[in-house]
């Protein structure tokens, strides 16, 4: 079983040609209500990618926490230890513009309200084969389940998004840490994901550096050193390729899959989501994802797309 420990935000999203400036108003194209958050997107792309799920997390008493409980427990993740708080959930309100891109706010309400797992949580937490954070949460929330963690023996993964100054309270209980390029920067100031990697493997046991559409890179301080290019697609939208990835590398670990073999199952996972558009809408299933393999064991990528 994985946990999660992490955020659940309703994105509320508009559509629109141009960004209103201050004072003005305009009308939109279209407007959507999306499922979102790290923690929740982590938690369904591990699900779909075939892993008994539990999330531990808080949304609030309004509309958006009905809906953000029901979709999670309608991707088949236990919400037993999901809180629900008085006042808004978490909320992304982002504005698409056909300009400038996104402006996107982020609102935690619930998720600002956690400040660490309670004795029931631990009594899960202790169960799991690993526990996945991100830090979209307060960081005493998460320092505290890292340490629950830890002290149950349960592997901690962690990615370091957004990017915070990291506690050392929090590197030393995490044993896998999974910053895209620009995170990895900003953690150890080196723009070289290979220099990056290196300097991770100073902080955590195990690092990747994910690379877009360039793949990502593995270490270890056992000394293993691992490239996996991206699966050539057609990408359409790159949304939550990150938190896919990370799902399903949990998922093959947890299965007893080595780093290169789990590595190769996170890059399918996360080829199929940038296929697709939206968030939770383009995480793949897990016969979606042993598909990719079998193309690709049969050679058929080196010759066409998929
Ligand atoms: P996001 O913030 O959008 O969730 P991220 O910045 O955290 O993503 P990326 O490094 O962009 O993460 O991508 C994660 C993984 O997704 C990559 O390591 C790769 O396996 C896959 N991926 C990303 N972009 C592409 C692409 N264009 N084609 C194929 N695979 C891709």
């Amino acid at each position: 079983m994985l946990a999660v420990y992490g955020s659940a935000n309703m994105d509320v999203v508009a559509y629109v040609a141009k960004a209103p400036k201050r004072g003005e108003t305009v009308t939109g194209r279209a407007f959507h209500t999306i499922p979102g958050g790290k923690g929740a997107n982590q938690a369904i792309a591990a699900a779909r990618a075939g892993a008994e799920v539990a999330f531990l997390g808080a949304v609030g008493d309004d509309a958006f926490g009905v809906e953000l409980r029901r979709t999670l427990a309608g991707a088949g993740i236990s919400v037993e230890r999901v809180r629900t708080v008085p006042g808004p959930s978490g909320v992304a309100h982002i504005v698409v513009d056909d300009e400038a891109g996104n402006s996107i706010i982020v609102v935690p309400g619930a998720n600002g309200m956690l400040t660490g797992p309670d004795a029931a949580d631990r009594a899960l937490l202790a169960r799991a084969d690993a526990l996945l954070l991100q830090l979209e949460l307060p960081l005493e929330a998460v320092v505290a389940a890292a340490r629950a963690a830890r002290e149950a023996g349960v592997r901690v993964v962690l990615t370091p998004a957004p990017v915070v100054e990291l506690p050392a309270e929090l590197l030393e209980c995490v044993d896998l840490i999974v910053p895209n390029e620009h995170e990895a920067a900003g953690i150890t100031g080196s723009a070289d994901p290979q220099d990056a990697l290196s300097a991770l493997l100073d902080l955590v046991p195990e690092a990747v550096v994910t690379l877009g559409g360039r793949g990502a890179v593995y270490g270890s301080r056992a000394g293993t050193r691992l490239h996996e290019p991206a699966v050539p697609v057609r990408a359409v939208d790159t949304t939550a390729a990150g938190d896919t990835f990370v799902g399903a590398l949990a998922v093959a670990r947890a299965e007893g899959r080595e780093p290169a073999e789990a590595l190769r199952f996170a890059s399918a996972a996360a080829s199929l989501a940038v296929r697709r558009h939206g968030a939770s809408t383009s995480m793949p299933h897990r016969h979606e994802i042993d598909d990719v393999l079998s193309a690709r064991l049969a050679g058929l990528n080196n010759r066409t797309e998929v």
